[in-house]
């Protein structure tokens, strides 16, 4: 059943990226890193798209972050004004992460860093004992989705590490570069055979994810995946 919610703001995230927070129903729970389909408008010309639940259960609000592609859906999003209402129906998914494992690395590129920032910050604010390490591939640093809101848990968090690698850096970046691969992980998180990974985005980057922790060995049921169709 869909429930009607009312756009409290529009934040953009990037210039690609642009978050809508709305009112939360009463009686709507969700997990972090759960989904919930949108519908604009109404009737014939209604949009309807899958959009992952990008805030945390631990906030009073609901948040969506889409990538600004230019199609329809992106554009009538950011046409949205405070004010407006919308259509939700959920939430849907089993790419959550509510703290079942120790240790666990989010490998993520782009957008693809939705649902992991709704395990993170659930994390955070829950108390969550489990050591998260977040590696996250973007094309610039203008690309980087939720950075300062990482770094500022890492900081708070001895458990939580954040690390974005850049694989188009300007000349001034001095962190990560280059794409997510085996040397990157071995060397930044030496514990990794012991992790459960969560890989989240673009179908090629978890495609590639994928392919990547099977060569290292990692069995399969230590890989949650969640893929986002359309980039
Ligand atoms: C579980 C889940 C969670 C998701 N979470 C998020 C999220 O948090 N944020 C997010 O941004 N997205 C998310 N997505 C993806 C989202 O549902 C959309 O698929 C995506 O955002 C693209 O939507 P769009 O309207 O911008 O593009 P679309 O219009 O749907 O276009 C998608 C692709 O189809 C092509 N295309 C469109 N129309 C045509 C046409 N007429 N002919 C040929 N090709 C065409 C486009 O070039 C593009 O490559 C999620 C998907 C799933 C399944």
């Amino acid at each position: 059943m869909e429930s009607p919610v009312r756009v409290t703001s529009l934040i953009p995230r990037s210039p690609n990226a642009l978050s809508v927070r709305m009112e939360r129903p009463s009686g709507f729970d969700h997990l972090p890193g759960q989904y919930m389909f949108l519908t604009l408008g109404e009737g014939a010309t209604s949009l309807i798209k899958h959009l992952t639940i990008s805030s945390s259960p631990t906030e009073p609000f609901l948040e969506v972050t889409k990538g600004m592609t230019g199609h329809p859906f992106a554009e009538a999003l950011k046409a949205l004004t405070p004010g407006d209402m919308l259509a939700i129906r959920g939430p849907y998914g089993e790419f959550t992460f509510t703290g079942e494992y120790e240790k666990v690395v989010f490998l993520s590129g782009g957008i693809g860093i939705t649902p992991l920032r709704s395990m993170m910050r659930y994390a955070a604010d829950r108390r969550l004992g489990c050591s998260i390490v977040l590696l996250y591939s973007c094309r610039g640093r203008e690309d980087i989705l939720f950075g300062d809101e990482m770094e500022s848990l890492q900081r708070e968090n001895g458990r939580f590490r954040s690390l974005v690698t850049l694989t188009r850096p300007d000349p001034a970046w001095t962190g990560l570069s280059g794409r997510i691969d085996r040397d990157l992980i071995e060397r930044e998180i030496p514990d990794w055979r012991e992790r459960v990974f969560f890989i989240s985005g673009p179908g090629v980057m978890v495609d590639a994810m994928s392919a990547l922790v099977t060569a290292m060995g990692i069995p399969e049921g230590q890989v949650r995946r969640e893929v986002f169709p359309g980039y």
